[in-house]
């Protein structure tokens, strides 16, 4: 597909989950968050960025952050995800593609999100170039039903638009 100003667009969708666990904190859209537990995962658990990251990989065509950041990897335990956010940005960059714009939606039945939706969406645009009015970051609930309604974890989802110029 191409805008008027001839660049090529394309969408992508990431989708992922980290469970709860103690003594663990909770990072979403790289704030940290006052809860009980915090999310279990091999990196920081930053369930959001790693949506956010599958979304960008997937709409370059570059596979998923599997593949990218191995969680058999010793590197990427405890790492910083909007560190690894970053390193997919640059890779983006190099192939010519721009950020048009993200959207997310975190499901969780606690903690309340929403009022920290806007740090994080200002978080992950700094991270990705872009004016903050270009990520918008939603939170939900499943209405006590499913594995985030029985607080066992939390999901998020997130599309992105890329355009890149004809000749990049
Ligand atoms: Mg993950």
């Amino acid at each position: 597909m191409v805008n008027g100003l001839g660049e090529t667009l394309r969408v992508g969708f990431g989708f992922d989950v980290h469970r709860f666990a103690a003594g663990r904190p909770l990072i979403l859209g790289g704030v940290r968050l006052e809860h009980d537990q915090g999310l279990d995962g091999h990196s920081d658990a930053d369930v959001l960025a790693h949506a956010v990251i599958d979304a960008l990989l997937g709409a370059a065509g570059l596979g998923d952050i599997g593949r990218w950041f191995p969680d058999t990897d010793p590197r990427y335990r405890g790492a910083d995800s909007l560190g690894l956010l970053a390193q997919v940005v640059e890779r983006l960059h190099a192939e010519g593609w721009r950020v048009v714009n993200v959207d997310a939606t975190v499901v969780a039945e606690a903690p309340r999100l929403a009022p920290h939706a806007g740090a994080m969406a200002a978080n992950l645009a700094r991270i990705l170039e872009v004016e903050a009015g270009r990520v918008n970051i939603k939170a939900a609930t499943s209405e006590g039903m499913g594995f985030t309604g029985r607080r066992e974890g939390i999901a998020a989802f997130a599309v992105c638009l890329l355009a890149r110029s004809q000749g990049a």
